[in-house]
């Protein structure tokens, strides 16, 4: 297709289509790429899967919001719509108590106020009420939305996130209709290690401390696995070596904030710590960590002058042990979400992360030995020294060994759950330096997206051979 003068920048997003009996918005996303390729438009980026606060109380899943930015003809776009809204209605869960799918298209330069509700919307809960008023219908927006509308609230920030700092990809790949449901995924999960290994530029695909492989989801939803990955390479690479037993409907590779940690990016406001924030924060440490019923670790943090509680939740495995590690005046820096109030008891941090910034000294004071036995002095009375039991050595006044108290932690390394704890958001410690694989792409992601789409039927067919075989 031709782009002229009538051609325009659009932006997409979509979110809350889904539930827990079905469906996934990310399924839905294939759906339309394959309706914007029908009207020959020009992809700009791969299709973005947005994470957003995983604290708020109406997600499904992952809280995922999805955008799509493309070139199109204007005078297509009316038609483009009502044919977006088609699949909305075909593909949302709509019968779900708790779906409410919204969907904006923005003409030209992304707004002010998106760009602001994304950040905002990674570690707050926002009104819906808000967000309807900032997003008035005129030539540059359409809105559609069913039900109470509250995915406009992702599909606005979905647009809003520019990734144009850190981010990774995701390559889904999707089951056909009749494998929908409860029946197990199959694949032979020996590859799924081997793949693993062989491609370091992967991310959380396996939980290397529970030797398990994660990119396998339990819900009845269309997803067969999902492969995250640094580059477009390594999750189409990885996708390539797994011994898949099931026919797969079709793929897409996704660009995410995924494992970026941009919702703990700036400092929160420690006087305005609410429910269902996720916060980052400095505080000391003012009562020592302990497990309470049920497993989990629980500690008091001073947070300026606020106190609350942070836990490392049973799920979080060995993290507690690494929580146990903290001592009374400890200061640290901790990322997590704030849960929902209990009347009359204090917040609760769900901790995801933590860094000591200062770790406590301790000393402890230990009776001498004997210099020519080696054994330890007893007290030789009150107002005395110490004798040697055997030697009958003297020391005249009482004195002290001080020996400082050896600590696991170690100041400034960030700690962090693990993979089968972990949020979509949550950055791997071991992907400290990610960025340095991002500077060296040649092709823009325009021109990445469309050769993944030349080459999705041929990995297709290879994925078919390798059960066949
Ligand atoms: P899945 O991961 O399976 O796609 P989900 O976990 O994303 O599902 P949704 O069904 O999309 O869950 O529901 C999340 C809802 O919360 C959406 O309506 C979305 O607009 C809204 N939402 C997202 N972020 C926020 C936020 N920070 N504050 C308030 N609402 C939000």
């Amino acid at each position: 297709m031709l782009y002229n003068l009538n051609s325009n920048i659009f932006h997409l997003g979509i979110d809350d289509t889904d539930s827990n009996e079905g469906l996934c918005t990310t399924y839905l996303g294939t759906q339309i790429v394959n309706l914007l390729l029908d009207y020959q438009v020009l992809f700009l980026d791969f299709p973005l899967l947005i994470r957003l606060n995983p604290n708020i109380p109406f997600k499904t899943r992952g809280n995922g919001a999805i955008a799509f930015r493309f070139i199109l003809d204007q005078s297509r776009v009316d038609s483009l719509w009502s044919d977006l809204i088609k699949i909305i209605e075909e593909f949302s869960d709509i019968k779900a108590a708790e779906t409410h799918p919204g969907m904006v298209l923005i003409k030209g330069e992304i707004p002010t106020f998106m760009k602001n509700l994304y950040s905002k919307a990674l570690n707050e809960l926002i009104s819906l009420e808000d967000v309807k008023k900032e997003l008035k219908e005129d030539n540059n927006i359409r809105l559609f939305f069913l039900k109470k509308g509250r995915g406009l609230i992702g599909a606005s920030a979905a647009i809003g996130s520019t990734l144009d700092q850190d981010y990774t990809f995701e390559l889904i790949a999707y089951r056909i209709k009749d494998n929908w449901g409860d029946k197990k995924r199959l694949i032979d999960k020996k590859t799924v290690f081997t793949a693993d290994r062989e491609e370091p530029l992967t991310i959380s695909n396996i939980d290397n401390d529970h030797g398990d492989i994660m990119i396998l989801p339990h819900g009845p939803d269309p997803v067969y696995c999902g492969i995250r990955g640094e580059t477009v390479k390594s999750v189409v690479n990885m996708w390539r070596s797994l011994k898949v037993f099931e026919p797969i409907e079709t793929l897409m590779i996704y660009r995410t904030n995924q494992h970026t940690r941009v919702h703990f990016l700036t400092d929160s406001d420690s006087n305005n710590i609410h429910p269902f924030q996720s916060i980052i924060s400095k505080g000391e440490v003012i009562e020592s960590p302990r497990y309470i019923e049920g497993a989990h670790v629980i500690f008091s943090l001073k947070i300026d002058e606020n106190i609350i509680d942070c836990a490392a939740y049973e799920p979080t495995k060995k993290f507690r042990n690494q929580v146990m590690g903290l001592h009374k005046g400890d200061i640290l820096q901790v990322c997590g979400g704030i849960r929902a109030h209990e009347q009359g008891k204090s917040l609760t941090l769900n901790l995801e992360e933590f860094t000591v910034l200062y770790l406590k000294t301790e000393f402890k004071y230990l009776t001498p030995k004997c210099p020519h036995c080696n054994i330890t002095l007893k007290s030789a009375g009150k107002n005395s020294g110490f004798k040697c039991k055997r030697c009958s050595f003297t020391a005249h006044k009482k004195y002290y060994i001080k020996l400082q108290t050896p600590r696991v932690l170690k100041p400034n390394v960030r700690y962090v759950s693990p993979v089968c704890a972990q949020r979509h958001l949550t950055k791997p410690i071991d992907r400290e330096v990610s960025l340095q694989f991002h500077s060296f792409n040649e092709t823009s992601f325009s021109e990445q997206f469309d050769d993944f789409l030349n080459i999705r039927e041929d990995i297709l067919r290879n994925i078919i051979n390798h059960k066949e075989n």
